[in-house]
């Protein structure tokens, strides 16, 4: 392996780089990440960062450098690496299938496997489909419902269901049938609304999509508990409830995407525990295995898996045993170390230290987030919540880094989603740096 700095930044030149524009490649070049240890990385300038992103995609949830992960992954390597599709499966897949049905809540207790989160939804969106013409509940049934702001993924179908506009932006047509709705947001909505107002006019709007594209040629409707487009938006506590009964009024199967919440993220193993109803169909993928092993899930109810005689899907890399048994390893430490618990405990002691720390900055508007899964949203002006329409959010993401951390600017807000490994001290640096980066951004531009 050619891994000096050096050689890694040469060779950087062939790899595409998603979502980054050219210019803004050109302007700072890559991040090259050349080891890591715990919560901390070091780059290819021999930086050391404190990583309050869990890798970007807050996929790395365990940190860097665990030796328990990579021997589980070893060990089933040189055992039986991998067993195919089909028929075939392995005992690490079969065992993660039953850990999963345990873990999740209420009757979601049948799973097939993915390589992450994109391909999840895919499945999902077919499973609700055959489920509902092989049921003969509704043979005709193929259109898909989702919500502004959503991300479900970058492949085809996915991407139809998304409305991210960094990656929505690809010549249409997407696949026909996906249309959206309004997605609830507490702090700021698009008409200024209070948010009870703001809530029950986005399930007004649910309902009237249903029965204008037809109840009976309605499939599924997906989105995310807590959205991240803005930074976690947590939608009223009502919201979720009227969903789950529209759904049910018009036979639509709900399905929940955990991809970025399940795992202990948002302080709950999942947080479809925290919205007190039960999907048809939970996605996840991410942290489950923890950056580690590429590998995401969909849990169907028992009545979905049944409803199905023939599942006419696959994919080559479905169950994989290394990362069915990287993921059964995540599970044990997660449990063992209890960082759900810590998650949710320390999250809630670190979200106040934020408020402390800068709640009542003239540009701070919204602290917000569970667990290890916090957002800290911008406004140009405190009264009217305005958000800010210059890049005034990522030169303090940019300052942050230079400082020493790295978090992740998302439109109007800084989202930070730690490892659930990081300490007291590891945050409460976070919120030190954050804070720093934070004044000095606003002093330098008179705010
Ligand atoms: N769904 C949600 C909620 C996500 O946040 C993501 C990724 O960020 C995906 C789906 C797509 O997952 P992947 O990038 O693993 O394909």
């Amino acid at each position: 392996l050619r891994n000096s700095a050096h050689d890694a930044e040469a060779s950087a030149r062939h790899l595409i780089f998603p979502l980054v524009p050219r210019e803004d490649m050109d302007a700072h070049g890559p991040s090259i990440l050349m080891s890591g240890s715990g919560v901390r990385v070091t780059d290819q300038h021999g930086t050391t960062l404190l990583d309050m992103m869990s890798a970007t995609t807050r996929a790395g949830s365990l940190g860097y450098g665990n030796r328990e992960i990579a021997q589980a992954m070893y060990d089933q390597a040189v055992t039986m690496h991998y067993s195919g599709a089909g028929r075939n499966t392995n005992a690490a897949a079969a065992e993660l299938a039953r850990k999963l049905a345990e873990i999740t809540p209420g009757r979601l207790n049948r799973v097939t496997f993915t390589s992450g989160g994109s391909e999840a939804t895919e499945t999902a969106l077919k499973i609700a489909k055959q489920y509902l013409q092989q049921s003969g509940r509704k043979p005709r049934a193929f259109k898909v419902i989702s919500r502004w702001s959503a991300y479900h993924g970058a492949t085809m179908g996915a991407l139809s269901c998304t409305d991210w506009l960094a990656v929505r932006d690809v010549p249409d047509p997407r696949v026909p049938g996906h249309s959206f709705v309004a997605n609830p947001m507490r702090y700021r909505n698009p008409y200024g609304l209070d948010e009870e107002t703001y809530s029950d006019i986005c399930i007004a709007h649910l309902e009237r999509q249903i029965l204008l594209e037809d109840p009976e040629l309605v499939a599924a409707f997906i989105g995310e508990p807590f959205q991240q487009a803005n930074g976690v938006q947590i939608p009223m506590p009502s919201y979720w409830k009227k969903v789950r009964a529209l759904c049910d009024k018009y036979g639509i199967v709900l399905i929940m995407d955990e991809v970025i919440t399940g795992f202990g993220r948002a302080g709950t193993w999942f947080a479809t525990e925290q919205l007190g109803i039960e999907p048809d169909i939970l996605n996840m993928a991410k942290s489950m295995g923890a950056g580690y092993a590429p590998i995401g899930a969909v849990v169907t109810r028992d009545e979905i898996a049944e409803g199905i005689s023939h599942f006419r899907h696959v994919h080559t890399y479905s169950g994989h045993a290394i990362c069915c048994a990287a993921s059964l390893k995540v599970i044990e430490i997660m449990e063992r170390e209890k960082l759900v618990e810590n998650s949710d405990v320390l999250g809630r002691e670190w979200q106040q230290g934020m408020k402390d720390a800068f709640g009542d900055h003239p540009i701070v508007g919204d602290i917000r987030g569970r667990g290890f899964w916090q957002a800290v949203d911008f406004t140009a002006d405190k009264a009217s919540r305005a958000a800010f329409t210059d890049d005034t959010v990522v030169a303090i993401a940019r300052r942050a880094r230079e400082l020493g951390v790295i978090v992740g600017p998302i439109g109007t807000a800084i989202e930070i989603a730690p490892a659930l490994i990081a300490t007291r001290d590891d945050l409460a640096l976070c919120t030190r740096l954050l804070r720093q980066a934070i004044s000095e951004v606003a002093l330098e531009r008179g705010l």
